[in-house]
């Protein structure tokens, strides 16, 4: 499957032909296996199995990056981050800070909204271990490239979670229309760099990059709430919201 063949003019439309997508024999067979096979704590539930889409409104102003869906979190519910650990540690932020209504996020048809904000993924379907290839990586990034595209008339900052989404990102950036310095710039928890536009339809973007909402960095207190919710609220003050923090 060829992503460049789709034409998606709207968020609705992109997310309406993501949810189909099948380009990744590997993550097909491993998100499906999971939804079948379920959690014991999870045994009543149907799980989603496909691709995860972005979450928040078409409009954004500041846009998440993480990684990929979790096989029991987002393969299971269908939307980012919610449902595991990792999202309960990122909506609490995110509430805290004014960018969600709500501070969790367990299932569809919870309430959550999120507010100026969208939170999306350079991988959308659960890989086994957490860990995509890099084939898959750049297979999925052309549904980067979309929803970035997309975003671009509203989008002026972007926090990533962590190095993997970091260097998974920067490509796609650079396809998207924003101009990446050389050498590139490394991530970092707190790094913040202010990207230019290549093009005249672009405007300047602030890359903010912040650890991981993972068990391993948040059971560990290498990634602090107070320490997301600092990025969070930088960011979400460069994207022009305005966070309570
Ligand atoms: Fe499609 Fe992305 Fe899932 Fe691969 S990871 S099957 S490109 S949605």
């Amino acid at each position: 499957m060829r992503l460049n063949q789709f034409v998606c003019r709207t968020i609705a439309e992109l997310d309406a032909q993501l949810i189909e997508c099948r380009a990744c024999p590997r993550l097909v067979e491993w998100r499906e296996q999971v939804a079948h096979d379920k959690r014991a704590a999870f045994r009543d539930e149907n799980y989603w199995g496909r691709p995860v889409p972005g979450l928040g409104p078409d409009d954004a102003r500041l846009l998440l990056v993480g990684l990929a869906p979790a096989a029991h979190g987002g393969n299971r519910t269908g939307r980012m981050f919610t449902g595991d650990r990792s999202g309960d540690v990122l909506f609490a932020a995110m509430h805290a800070v004014g960018l969600s209504n709500q501070a969790t996020s367990v299932a569809q048809g919870d309430g959550l909204r999120l507010i100026g904000t969208r939170v999306t993924a350079p991988v959308h379907c659960a890989p086994p271990d957490n860990k995509p290839t890099p084939t898959e990586r750049d297979t999925c990034r052309g549904w980067l490239e979309k929803e970035l595209g997309l975003l671009a008339p509203t989008v002026r900052a972007i926090v990533v979670l962590g190095a993997w989404g970091w260097q998974a990102l920067l490509p796609a950036l650079a396809e998207s229309g924003w101009a990446i310095p050389k050498p590139k710039p490394r991530f970092g928890h707190g790094a913040h760099i202010l990207l230019a536009p290549a093009g005249s339809d672009r405007a300047p973007l602030h890359l903010f990059g912040s650890y991981h909402v993972s068990q391993q960095n948040t059971f560990t207190g290498r990634l602090t709430p107070a320490m997301l919710e600092s990025v969070l609220s930088d960011a979400a003050t460069a994207a022009g919201l305005h966070p309570r923090r």
